[in-house]
């Protein structure tokens, strides 16, 4: 991946760069097709000060409209899954996509899109530097593992890039075309915040088994969204 210079730092060490600095560097971002098509660059939201990251795709129609991440019903259930089985707020995470512009009509990000944009999610991670990143769907947990195994595989476990704990999970518009996935995104989010809390170590092998949340209660099978 091109590394990405921010001006006035010679070693963009962990921590160094600030988040303003690297929205200031992204600018009218004009490197790849989609600066074409969005209404709004949706860089990302959230605490800098972040124990997690979550990471998305790429916004969605409201989000291009209001320039958030993670604003529709699939950022309902994201806030709803915080409090509920996670058991923090929305504000003390941090929240980006592996895009920042809308790919148009919602399709796949193109290769050489997020060969262009995935350097601003880099540095903004590198920024925050947290203990865990949660990767929400394929696209965001191919860049971060680095790897083309399939979510289903992945998700409900924790894995390891370099520093960080990793916790793949299901994106949650995906969990809202299908409610039969909501209680493994239930599952995952519950597993975060034992993460979190320290109740469970991330290199533990067992972290995420049904033995060590003996606390967690998913809705019944086919219980409709509220
Ligand atoms: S998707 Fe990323 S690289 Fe492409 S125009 Fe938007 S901000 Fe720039």
């Amino acid at each position: 991946m091109p590394m990405l210079k921010i001006p006035g730092h010679e070693r963009q060490r962990a921590r160094e760069v600030s988040l303003d600095e690297i929205r200031a560097v992204l600018g009218d971002c004009r490197l790849c097709g989609l600066c074409e098509t969005r209404t709004n660059i949706v860089f990302g939201v959230g605490s800098p000060n972040a124990r997690v990251v979550l990471v998305g795709e790429a916004p969605g129609a409201n989000e291009d409209a209001q320039g958030e991440p993670f604003v529709g019903q699939a950022g309902h259930l994201l806030d709803r899954m915080l409090s509920e089985q996670t058991r923090i707020e929305r504000s003390e995470v941090y929240i980006a996509n592996v895009l920042k512009c809308r790919p148009p009509g919602n399709r796949a990000p193109a290769p050489d899109e997020v060969m262009a944009c995935s350097p601003f999610l880099r540095e903004q991670i590198r920024s925050i530097w947290p203990d865990f990143i949660m990767t929400m769907g394929n696209p965001a947990t191919h860049f971060i593992l680095q790897t083309e195994v399939g979510i289903t595989r992945l998700r409900g476990k924790v894995h390891r890039a370099g520093h960080f704990a990793v916790l793949p999970t299901f994106h949650p518009a995906a969990v809202l075309r299908d409610f039969g996935k909501l209680p493994d995104l239930e599952h995952d989010f519950y597993l975060l915040g034992q993460l979190l809390r320290g109740e469970v170590d991330p290199d533990d092998p067992t972290a995420g088994s049904a033995e060590s949340m003996p606390g967690f209660r998913p809705s019944a099978p086919g219980e409709v969204l509220r």
